[in-house]
């Protein structure tokens, strides 16, 4: 077997040992009284790390399942106003085209969004907005609070992609007036991956389409988790389940805001770091938006060369990301997100330092020293 790497990804990320255990059993029914207890215990955790007293399911399927569940149930044959600046903005834009009439808001990948534009757009009638909250792609926080509130103004349906935040960031979905928040369970839950957890208001219910996906069908997930016991509308995938019941079990235990705090000063690290070495962050901030705090994006310095650095780092044992698409080359991008702490990150920092040098560039200072303050 090949050695086992540590995944410094803005997902999939490495699971606590109890989660890993958690799904190395003998089958069980999904119609059963076990199984509900399950699916309760996922939904009852992750109502409270959404901030939310909506309806919450869990859907088989990755954060992109959320996504496209969202859109297909809620937005057909609409007006979507889809606020984009980065990878994932743009596959919500792209589901969007799927099934209403989608509107794009696009800025460079990492820059601010264009709100002006946006109400725009929702003075000409758009019924549902969209918007990653957490760039993963970019490295960027977008103003979600915001966004609700125009999105409200205006009576559209706030969209959220939360995949990235919710778990690890400040989400408050209810207050904000996400009508639909999405997440993903490898990303900050520190679960295996395969799973999307999504909730829905109740003004989000009273505009369902009458043409609903058959397996996405939001409604049908809705009767079924009303029946004792909970149930999912077709076999879910248990396994995924169980491991899922012990990443929301561990959060609960950490709590909450200890565990956002926890995510917030493992990105002020690699900041700092980012900062001693003399490299620019890649996202470009407004006073509305922010560095994120489960995925930095730093920016090669002129000659060095992505290979050779993320080479050098595996090298070590550790996997850290490139930039995707046009940034392929031109950024790195480090996740601090789930169940992982200063042990993990140091030896990242130290680990992607050495590749810097490595790959020609004189590192202005030691961002291992500067890390070390921040998590000290
Ligand atoms: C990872 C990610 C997704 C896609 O999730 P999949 O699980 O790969 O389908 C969507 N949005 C954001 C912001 C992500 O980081």
């Amino acid at each position: 077997m090949e050695k086992e790497l540590l995944l410094m990804l803005p997902g999939p990320v490495p699971m606590p040992e109890r989660v890993r255990y958690a799904m190395m059993r003998q089958a069980i029914n999904h119609r059963s009284a076990e199984f509900g207890a399950v699916y309760a215990d996922c939904v009852r955790v992750l109502k409270t790390v959404f901030q939310t007293v909506n309806d919450l399911f869990v859907i088989s399927g990755s954060g992109t399942a959320g996504m496209e569940a969202a859109v297909a149930n809620f937005g057909r044959d609409i007006d979507i106003a889809c606020l984009v600046n980065g990878k994932f903005g743009e596959r919500l834009y792209k589901i969007s085209q799927r099934y209403g009439r989608a509107h794009l808001i696009a800025s460079e990948w990492g820059t601010p969004l264009n709100l002006e534009e946006l109400e725009v757009k929702l003075e000409q009638g758009a019924r549902m907005v969209t918007l990653v909250h957490n760039e993963t792609s970019a490295g960027i926080k977008n103003p979600a609070e915001e966004v609700g509130r125009l999105a409200r103004k205006h009576d559209a349906l706030f969209v959220m992609d939360g995949i990235t935040s919710i778990g690890g960031d400040t989400v408050e979905t209810d207050r904000w007036g996400v009508d639909i928040a999405i997440v993903g369970s490898q990303k900050c839950l520190a679960a295996p991956a395969g799973l999307a957890a999504v909730s829905v208001s109740s003004r989000a219910w009273e505009r369902l389409t009458k043409n609903p996906p058959y397996y996405l069908d939001l409604a049908a997930y809705r009767k079924s988790a009303s029946g004792k016991p909970m149930e999912t509308p077709y076999t879910p995938a248990v396994p995924l389940f169980l491991a899922l019941r012990e990443a929301c079990l561990i959060i609960d235990e950490e709590g909450i805001t200890h565990r956002i705090a926890r995510h917030k000063r493992m990105a002020d690290a690699v900041r700092s770091a980012a900062n001693a070495w003399g490299l620019s962050l890649f996202p470009v901030l407004d006073q509305n938006h922010a560095y994120s705090n489960t995925a930095t994006a730093i920016v090669y310095p002129g000659g060095v060369k992505d290979s050779e650095v993320r080479d050098t780092v595996k090298k070590m044992g550790i996997i850290i990301a490139g930039g995707q698409d046009h940034l392929k080359g031109k950024i790195f991008r480090i996740g601090t997100m789930g169940a992982i702490g200063a042990p993990e990150l140091l030896a990242t920092l130290a680990a992607v330092q050495h590749g810097l040098k490595k790959a020609g560039y004189q590192v202005q200072g030691d961002g291992v020293e500067a890390a070390c303050e921040v998590l000290g």
